[in-house]
């Protein structure tokens, strides 16, 4: 039987929408050509986190944050889930004021936050560097296990009737898609989620691949307690151009450290680059010391879809008749996947999604419904 939605891509996206869609009594199809959960999704740090950069990126990461506590209520262990909180680290007290300025924002859409002095920032964090300002701490985020989230929702949607299907897409076609051996699917709709690689079926889209690195160390609980994040990363994180580093250091659940994090641009290659990862090691020692001292067991990279304004592509692609977009989620695609989802249900079968749609609508940047400039 045709399927209603014919998902391409079973990362953290496809998954979250073929779960989303399902739960709404519509038939889907995901095909992946990889692995469930791969891609950018098997790269990320998997910090769930509130980023503030502009209105419409705080209401989808909130909203987002919201769904997340409700899926892994009750089953944190499956998502390998921990409620660290991140703080926003202040080296000074230019950055203490930016930290108060966060707190603003972020109170006024109801995310619960205190600002921190340099005493509760060691007794908290002992492993940071001296003379530190303070910090924004946010008990409310977190993190997860990317890659077992995302086959998590993937299979309460097969648990649903929703079909499986390895294959690679290869070209888009009225009503379905072509795959690599030569076969076709037909599907009502089509949703890419295939990330990074969604250039391959339509060139056209305002996305660009925006390398990571990531390392992880071997297991030293107690080394840190909440993500640890310097102010500065925003401005790095949404940088157009060029290579950027910025201290980033996650506690996962098992007492190991993720290391964090770089992007370049114009680069699709994923071998580790030790000039790079020197940059973050740098960077994350002048921020912890201690870290000199731990032993690292591996590095990864991964590629990040990013969208000229730094917002995703969420809805009907208005220049390909029955394509429909969810992917440009950047460096925050595991954090915004559950609203991403709810987002695209809503639109696609007249529901209420709980925030507005339309910063997100991939109609921004082609409102006449022509190929993407
Ligand atoms: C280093 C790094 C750190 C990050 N850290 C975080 C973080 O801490 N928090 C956060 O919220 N986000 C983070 N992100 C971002 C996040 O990982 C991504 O936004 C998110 O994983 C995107 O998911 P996706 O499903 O759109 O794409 P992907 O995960 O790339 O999945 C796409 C899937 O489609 C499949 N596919 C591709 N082409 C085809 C085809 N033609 N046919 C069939 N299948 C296909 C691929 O195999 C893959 O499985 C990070 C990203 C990176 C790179």
């Amino acid at each position: 039987m045709t399927p209603d939605v014919l998902i391409v891509g079973a990362g953290i996206i496809g998954a979250a929408c073929a779960d989303a869609l399902s739960a709404r009594g519509l038939r889907v199809t995901v095909v992946e050509r990889d692995a469930v959960g791969s891609g950018a999704t098997a790269a990320g740090m998997g910090h769930l986190v509130a980023m503030d950069d502009n209105a419409a990126e705080l209401a989808l990461s909130a909203h987002s944050l919201e769904l997340w506590k409700e899926l892994v209520e009750g089953q944190p262990q499956r998502h390998e889930y921990s409620r660290c909180g991140t703080i926003w680290v202040a080296a000074d007290d230019e950055e203490l004021d930016a930290a108060r300025a966060k707190a603003v924002t972020m109170r006024a859409h109801g995310l619960e936050c205190d600002v921190i002095g340099a005493q509760d920032l060691y007794r908290i964090e002992p492993n940071l560097r001296p003379h530190l300002a303070g910090g924004l701490l946010v008990p409310g985020d977190g993190l997860v296990y990317p890659p077992k989230s995302a086959r998590i929702l993937l299979a309460r949607a097969v648990a649903r009737g929703a079909s499986l299907l390895m294959g690679e897409a290869v070209a888009l076609e009225d009503d379905g898609v072509l795959l690599a051996d030569g076969s076709r699917l037909s599907a009502g709709r089509v949703v890419l989620a295939a990330g990074t690689r969604c250039l391959a079926l339509a060139p056209d889209l305002p996305l660009r691949p925006k390398k990571g690195h990531v390392m992880i160390t071997d297991r030293y609980p107690g080394f840190l307690r909440h993500q640890l994040v310097e102010l500065g990363y925003i401005k790095s994180a949404h940088a157009s151009e060029g290579e950027s580093v910025a201290f980033n250091l996650q506690p996962r659940p098992t007492g190991q450290v993720l290391i964090g994090s770089s992007r370049q641009f114009d680069t699709t290659d994923l071998a580790a680059e030790p000039a790079m990862m020197a940059r973050m090691l740098a960077r994350a020692v002048e921020y912890t010391p201690a870290l000199a001292g731990l032993n690292i067991l591996r590095c990864w990279t991964g590629l990040r879809a990013a969208t000229p304004d730094g917002l995703p592509l969420i809805g009907p692609d208005l220049s390909r008749r029955n394509v429909w977009l969810a992917t440009g989620h950047e460096g925050l695609g595991i954090t915004t996947s559950l609203a991403t989802a709810e987002l695209l249900v809503a639109q696609m079968t007249g529901g209420q999604a709980g925030i507005d749609a339309r910063p997100y609508m991939p109609s921004r940047f082609n409102p006449q419904g022509r190929a993407y400039g």
